[in-house]
């Protein structure tokens, strides 16, 4: 089983997660830009962040035989700190990089005018690059967070097979079909969505534009949810290939729209349990 992790902040993990998700068989992940916990008090923080998810965390990753993209964006909660507009300045020239494969995540948190105009500035950003759209829905109020998401979406005139729209519910999953975006969904160990209540909207919604992914980072996460959503669909009597299409297929044809994937394998270093990676 090879496994497509389409949201994961692998920055706040360790490496050991990197070997247990190789074991579990993922070959690929996409981390998105987010917000650290601590404030980020200047431009330049974002800029150093930036550039360790195109650098350091690809090398980390291939050091597991795992292949690292990742998404570049202001996020939605420092979009509210007047001290981070700079970096929508900064943006477009790292949209250029080879392995950026969407912008994100990008959409509202806690529904403000300054969230809704750094939202829609990189919607523009992401057509002006030809790049799809990782938009993060707001834990609080989600129903009307994912309705004004949409409506933003359409007002933008973005094509709604270049959107991701992630975080979704049992509430929210029937309005973003309707949509004609791609639906994510987070799966928490104690919030969010379950692997049985994944499987439960599989069934209901089928496996079309559907994503699974783990959203794991230095909260209470676990970077092998994916992993486990796809044992419970096969227990519910999905075939290899409806998990196969979720778990690989839906997330390699929606990033796969940036024209910038990279999948070939590449080999695990055998010596894991060496100093593959020096601590200086
Ligand atoms: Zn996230």
């Amino acid at each position: 089983m090879r496994i497509f992790d389409p949201h994961i902040h692998m920055t706040s993990r360790t490496t050991d997660d990197y070997q247990r998700m190789h074991a579990a068989g993922v070959r690929a992940v996409v981390e998105p830009a987010f917000w650290l916990g601590q404030p980020r008090t200047n431009v330049g923080s974002f800029l150093d962040y930036f550039d360790a998810l195109l650098g350091w965390e690809p090398y980390r990753a291939a050091q597991y035989g795992i292949r690292h993209h990742c998404a570049l964006a202001l996020n939605p909660k420092e979009a509210n700190d007047p001290r981070c507009a700079g970096v929508l300045a900064e943006l477009p020239r790292y949209l250029l990089k080879d392995s950026v494969v969407a912008v994100g995540e990008v959409g509202y948190d806690s529904m403000t005018a300054e969230e809704e105009r750094a939202f829609e500035a990189q919607l523009a950003m992401a057509q002006e690059n030809d790049l799809p759209v990782l938009v993060h829905t707001p834990h609080r109020d989600k129903v009307t967070g994912t309705r004004r998401t949409l409506d933003v979406v359409r007002a933008a005139g973005t094509a709604p097979e270049r959107v991701l729209v992630d975080h979704l519910n049992e509430l929210t999953v029937g309005m973003v079909a309707d949509s004609g975006c791609w639906m994510g969904f987070s799966i928490y160990p104690d919030t969010k969505m379950d692997p049985d209540r994944m499987v439960a909207v599989l069934k209901e919604h089928g496996t079309a534009r559907m994503l699974v992914n783990s959203a794991a980072d230095w909260g209470r996460s676990d970077p092998l949810k994916t992993r486990e959503v796809a044992d419970v669909m096969l227990a519910a009597g999905f075939g290899e290939d409806d998990v196969e299409q979720v778990l690989w297929r839906n997330p390699v044809a929606f990033y796969g729209q940036s024209g910038r994937l990279d999948l070939e394998a590449v080999p695990a270093d055998p010596d894991y349990a060496g100093n593959t990676i020096k601590r200086g």
